[in-house]
């Protein structure tokens, strides 16, 4: 048997050869969650004119450097209703957060600074008191940027503040990767769909759920095939069913028992196996391999193995697949809350929770059950604290890496 696989070289093993997905255009109100596959440059120039930040009057610098001076509105500028008139010397226009400046203003007296008075002749007068007049009230031409600059590169996931950026960059679609297509498949005679009653032996299959929500999140395009039962037949159904997914993740039957029938019918179906054994806790039984163009993942069944696999696994692949950088950016480091034990030959991801600590960082504290059949506990925590295979006994307060469990 051969010895079991590091974390790290599962990882690259996994990551080995990955192509990002060919680009497709999608419009700009389809991109949130999606990865730009090009550079992206702006194609106009932000604010697309010199407006003015605040309420007052538009007026020439030159004409309030001495306070107070009596002033002749000309005229209103207001958002989306330029004044089109020119000021001149002695001359102000008001003017409105927003509204493009006129031609000859050059600064804005903010509307707490001047006052408005009737002149005899039926015109108004605009009395400036106090207030330097700088410039600083307008934002010029261009601010923000210019046409042609480039401000998000391939690669970025276009989350809420990418997909405001490109829109007033000037985009309506843009061109992004595919995402991967991931079928999922649960297998056990004893699992039944949530929401279903449970007959005498029978459990709800639930960790599909958690994978296709952490996938999705990811950036795939999830679907669950089913439930396969413990025969050859039937797990050979499935697996035709997941054919041309980017990546096939099965649950459960990927170890060596007399039921665990996963490993043997991928490899009559021509699977190229990778690996199947890491030194990892929770999750040993995992298998990689090649079906075709399918990327395949055999999860172990346990629901905090098979959950941590993903996040550990399934998401870095994905990211690769979708043009991002793949790896976590490891280490977050944190404060161990209280000592930790030292740890055998497989890397442990505990499940953990953090809190604010005096120092800035989080101080993390394993949650009290490490038993990977429990879903509660990992409910409950919101990290995982990585024990490197035969890390020492590590006291209270020392720097430890973890891994975020929401992203
Ligand atoms: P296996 O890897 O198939 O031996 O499964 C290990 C354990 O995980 C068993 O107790 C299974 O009942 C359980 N299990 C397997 N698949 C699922 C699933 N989809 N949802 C919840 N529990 C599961
Ligand atoms: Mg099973």
């Amino acid at each position: 048997m051969p010895s079991p696989l590091s974390v790290d070289e599962a990882l690259d093993r996994i990551l080995d050869g990955v192509a990002a997905m060919p680009a497709e255009a999608v419009s700009i109100e389809a991109a949130h969650r999606r990865t730009l596959a090009e550079p992206l440059a702006a194609l106009l120039t932000q604010p697309p004119f010199d407006a003015s930040a605040m309420d007052g009057y538009a007026v020439r610098a030159a004409d309030v450097m001495r306070l107070p001076a009596s002033l002749t509105m000309i005229g209103e500028s207001a958002a989306g209703h330029p004044f089109d008139g020119s000021v001149g010397p002695g001359q102000t226009v008001r003017i409105f957060t927003g509204a493009s400046m006129p031609a000859g203003a050059d600064a804005v007296v903010i509307q707490e600074n001047a006052g408005q008075e009737k002149s005899g002749h039926g015109a108004t007068k605009v009395i400036v008191r106090e207030g330097s007049p700088d410039h600083g009230h307008v934002r010029t031409r261009g601010y923000d940027f210019r046409a042609g600059d480039v401000l998000l590169q391939p690669g970025r996931r276009v989350g809420p503040r990418e997909v405001s950026l490109a829109a007033a960059m000037g985009h309506g679609t843009l061109r992004v990767h595919r995402r991967p297509r991931v079928a999922v498949i649960s297998t056990g005679d004893e699992l039944v769909l949530p929401g279903g009653p449970t007959g005498p032996g029978q459990i709800i299959s639930s960790n599909h759920l958690g994978i296709l929500a952490l996938a999705e999140a990811a950036g795939a395009e999830v679907h669950f095939i089913g439930i396969a039962r413990d025969t050859r037949d039937s797990l050979a159904e499935r697996f035709a069913q997941a054919e041309g997914a980017d990546v096939i993740v099965s649950i459960g039957g990927a170890s060596v028992g007399d039921h665990d029938l996963v490993g043997p019918v991928l490899r009559q179906r021509g699977m190229v196996l990778s690996f199947w054994n890491i030194a990892m806790r929770p999750g040993k039984p995992l298998m990689f391999g090649r079906l075709g163009t399918s990327r395949v993942l055999g999860l172990p069944g346990n629901p905090v193995s098979s959950l941590v696999c993903t996040r550990v696994f399934l998401v870095p692949l994905l990211r690769a697949l979708l043009g991002q950088p793949p790896r976590d950016a490891l280490p977050v480091q944190a404060r161990a809350g209280v000592d930790i034990e030292g740890n055998g030959p497989r890397q442990h991801y505990m499940r953990a929770t953090t809190a604010a600590g005096a120092d800035g960082l989080p101080v993390v504290s394993p949650v009290r059950s490490q038993d990977s059949s429990l879903l509660s506990p990992l409910a409950q925590a919101d990290c995982l604290l990585i024990r490197p295979p035969r890390a020492p006994l590590t006291p209270k307060g020392a720097l430890v890496p973890i891994l975020p469990l929401d992203f």
